[in-house]
């Protein structure tokens, strides 16, 4: 790439989807990464301007402002970031051309369900402000949203480079990952994660199973599992994958931790052929833990994916903090995705801890299960 290259007025589709608590942003993880490659861009931008989704509103709705998002990136590149409570329109454009030089936030796509829609008006509305557009929001690549498709159809566009970095580590993943290649998961529903299991299986050494959703397995093999989380509508499809020719693949908890009543927070521990009809299982065991350990150390090549038990209940957070800290000084490389274990390495130990934290949970479950996510590779990769 020539190192004159001029991009003008910039537009960043960013991932700025931040867990918020009325308006409070509850882990800026994903602005930190947003604005990683900032000021190579904008080094070469006459203006930059970063346009985000957040949460699922269903029209115009304040709570799901990216007013805050302003304010924290504010915040973090100690410069006041221009926000704009609209998205397109001579509006923008002479906002942008009256501070140049600046940084800007358009408001959130989903107030609009063109965005959803794809619609091809709605992008090249959107674009017309714009000279070129970089997609760097590998957390929703994997919809087949205006932004992450259509964008690109009206002016020069590239894939940015946190994307590229994303791409990259899960690569290495998919491709040939060095084995022992261990893979964990956990979180609470096992419905959206069999396809991932089933195509994840075969490339395995071991699939260990946490969470929520390890119970419907267990209650598949005929252990009661009294009241704790389960789909029965999926147990014949857990009970296929088990029985299958990678099943024994698949590590379940021996033992787990149970309680009688979420909000008692009293937490005991029992084998998996001994719960009765009123515990409720919320964590994996010290037991199981040792056995999870055991296959970590061994493994060259670890992924995670869910965490091990309520972990925000502090309570119920044994079985993800010891996971999160074996994981984090693992001679492996380690790669880590969806939004819970994130936050449970950002509140148990450091993301510097781990070769790879991938900003998008959903996607990079896609991205392993081998599908070609709308999003990614799309455009050419932006190297500065
Ligand atoms: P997911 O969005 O499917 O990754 O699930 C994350 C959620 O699973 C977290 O909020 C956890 O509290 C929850 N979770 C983990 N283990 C359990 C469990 N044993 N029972 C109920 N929920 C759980």
């Amino acid at each position: 790439m020539s190192s004159d290259l001029k991009l003008g007025n910039t537009l960043i589709r960013a991932d700025l989807n931040v867990p918020m608590d009325k308006q409070v942003i509850q882990d800026n993880f994903r602005i930190n990464k947003a604005i990683q490659y900032l000021d190579e861009v904008r080094e070469i931008s006459k203006s930059v301007t970063f346009l985000s989704h957040l949460g699922r509103p269903s029209g115009i709705d304040p709570e799901y402002s990216l007013k805050p998002v302003a304010e924290e990136i504010s915040t973090l590149i100690k410069e006041e970031v221009i926000f704009i409570d609209t998205l397109y329109g001579p509006e923008v454009k002479s906002k942008i051309d009256s501070s140049p030089g600046r940084i800007f936030l358009l408001e959130n796509l989903r107030f609009h369900n063109e965005e959803l829609d794809n619609d091809i008006i709605f992008a090249e509305k959107v674009t017309n402000n714009f000279d070129t557009f970089i997609l760097d929001a590998f957390g929703a690549s994997h919809r087949n949203h205006a932004s992450i498709v259509s964008f690109g159809k009206f002016i020069e566009s590239y894939q940015g480079m946190l994307m590229t970095d994303e791409v990259q580590n899960l690569e290495l993943l998919t491709d040939s990952p060095k084995k022992p290649f261990t893979v964990i998961l956990g979180g609470a529903k096992i419905s959206d994660k069999l396809n991932l299991i089933n195509k994840l299986l075969p490339k395995v050494d071991n699939l260990l199973i946490g969470g929520g959703m390890c119970f419907t397995f267990l209650k598949a093999l005929g252990f009661n599992i009294g009241n704790s989380l389960c789909e029965d509508d999926y147990l014949n499809t857990a009970q296929d994958v088990l029985d299958s020719e990678y099943g024994n693949k698949i590590i379940l908890p021996s033992d787990i931790g149970v309680t009688k009543s979420i909000s008692s927070g009293i937490r005991n521990e029992k084998h998996i052929s001994e719960l009765s009809d009123d515990d409720i299982g919320i964590d994996i065991s010290h037991k199981t833990v040792r056995q999870f350990e055991s296959l970590l150390l061994n493994s060259n090549t670890v992924f995670w994916n869910g965490p091990m038990g309520i972990f925000e209940n502090h309570n119920f957070k044994f079985g993800t903090q010891s996971i999160t800290e074996i994981a984090s000084d693992l001679n492996a490389y380690t790669v880590v995705g969806g939004g819970d274990s994130v936050s449970a390495i950002r509140t148990f130990s450091d993301v510097s801890k781990f070769n790879h934290i991938s900003t998008g949970g959903g996607a990079s479950l896609e991205y392993l299960q081998g599908n070609k996510l709308p999003g990614v590779n799309i455009y050419k990769p932006l190297i500065l």
